[in-house]
């Protein structure tokens, strides 16, 4: 996909116990920025036991500057970048959110989807809670607001409980970091170690930047404690599986990134390997949709014997207008940011790789991109099974409207494409990428939900 027609919509980062802890999250964040473009944000505590934080729309080269890191102060902290899908956008959704209470102040980052969140925020506003924001992040920071004779781990873990969907949240209160992950293990969160503190990320990318070492991923309905005392794990319900969604590793993380013990550049080559395996195809060239299809056609290439091509380049300069297009700037910005080169493709048949198809556009126009730079034939294959169902898990596939796959058969779709042939990876290979695995979120491609899906429909 090269439009990024699917969004991840965030990725969150925490540090305890490392002097300047602003300058450590603002790199943090910044190698999470493909997980969400429109915002970002930190808050801090300092020695004295005060919060600052920044917020601000835009990349986080763009939101933060050496003047204003300095004023973050202290050695604990969290840090957010949002992709707006469920909440909207605006300045007021961007988080960290950061709450005073009586209780005692704390602040939240979330990557994930509620789903749930509709019923959840009616019950609140019922008891009399005002929302401040659009964001179901803001739920949690009700349900969790600490009484005065309870312990705060008492309080998150029966808010937890009440909460069905995708979520990996760090709170962050005066004295601690809470890391919290979803039952199902939907969304990913890892831990690591710098110095004598602890790090904590929704990629293991943001680790190998600040020099962490990385220690294990949050568990499947486990809150992690980091505070003065080390690492203390406890488990908010006993009633888990392991359901990592499966788009993270085809598609969102970074290739330099471990999801539960696995490299997603690996997972991906492994991939196109298996792809190969399932659907060969005699070509001249293998190329590859950059850039997150790349280490799927490398594997297979490598399989197949047929060489990788670069037979498609893209531009490195598309600034943010195609970041939330619109369907027409979306068809404008597939011509801009790809182009095929005609020495590479002329003459030659290709086997085209790409990760996913959501609405197909993307695809039938880079199908006639290589026919019009002379390729004699285009096979299309896809390291993903086909897109049909939307995603209440915090992906913005939200319609059956925008997945091609959910209206047409897997010829349809390759008449729709222009390709010559068209196979998509099945499931149960795509699982046999990640070795020891038995189970991930398809639900996606098999319609199979992990939870009640509530007010959101479905066929
Ligand atoms: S439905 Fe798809 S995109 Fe959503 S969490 Fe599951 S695998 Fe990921």
């Amino acid at each position: 996909m090269t439009d990024r027609s699917l969004h991840e919509e965030c990725g969150v980062f925490g540090i305890y116990g490392a002097e300047n802890a602003s300058s450590y999250i603002y790199y943090g964040i910044h190698s999470l920025q493909h997980r969400g473009q429109e915002g970002c944000g930190m808050v801090t505590v300092d020695t004295d036991g005060v919060f600052h934080n920044y917020r601000g729309l835009g990349l986080v080269s763009e939101v933060f500057n050496a003047g204003l890191l300095s004023g973050l102060n202290g050695s604990m902290g969290i840090g957010h970048v949002r992709y707006s899908t469920f909440g909207g956008g605006g300045l007021d959704n961007v988080q960290p959110f950061y709450f005073h209470h009586k209780g005692g102040d704390f602040a939240l980052a979330h990557n994930g989807n509620i789903v749930n969140a509709d019923e959840l925020r009616s019950e609140l506003e019922d008891e009399g809670c005002l929302f401040r924001t659009t964001s179901d992040s803001e739920i949690l920071a009700h349900l969790i607001r600490k009484p005065h004779d309870e312990d705060r781990i008492d309080h998150i873990k029966r808010a937890l409980n009440q909460m069905e969907g995708a979520f990996s949240f760090l709170i962050m209160t005066k004295k601690r970091i809470y890391a919290c992950r979803d039952k199902h293990g939907l969304r990913p969160l890892s831990i690591a170690k710098l110095g004598d503190g602890y790090v904590v990320s929704s990629e293991t990318c943001a680790f190998d930047i600040i020099g962490a070492k990385y220690l294990r991923d949050v568990l499947p309905g486990e809150i992690v404690c980091i505070d003065h005392h080390g690492l203390r794990s406890s488990f908010y319900t006993e009633d888990t599986s392991s359901h990592i969604c499966a788009m993270e590793y085809i598609y969102f993380a970074r290739p330099d990134s471990m999801i539960e013990g696995r490299n997603v550049h690996s997972f991906r080559k492994e991939s196109g390997r298996l792809l190969y395996r399932q659907a060969p195809v005699s070509a001249d060239i293998v190329v590859g949709v950059p850039d997150s299809s790349l280490s799927a056609a490398m594997g297979y290439s490598e399989v197949s014997g047929i060489p990788l091509e670069t037979g498609l380049v893209k531009s490195r300069y598309i600034g943010r207008t195609f970041i939330q297009p619109t369907q027409e700037l979306r068809e404008m910005g597939v011509k801009m940011k790809l182009s095929a080169i005609r020495e590479v493709v002329e003459g030659k048949s290709v086997v085209l790789i790409d990760d996913s198809i959501v609405r197909g556009t993307t695809s039938r126009r880079i199908v006639q991109m290589l026919r019009d730079a002379g390729a004699t034939a285009v096979h299309v294959r896809i390291a993903s099974p086909p897109l049909t169902s939307p995603c209440f898990y915090g992906v913005d596939i939200s319609d059956y409207d925008q997945l091609i796959s959910a209206n047409k058969n897997v010829e349809e779709v390759r008449q729709a494409i222009g390709a010559d042939s068209l196979v998509f990876l099945d499931e149960k290979t795509l699982l046999e990428a990640a070795p020891g695995r038995c189970s991930m979120c398809f639900a996606c491609f098999s319609g199979r939900y992990l939870t009640p899906t509530f007010s959101h429909k479905v066929r």
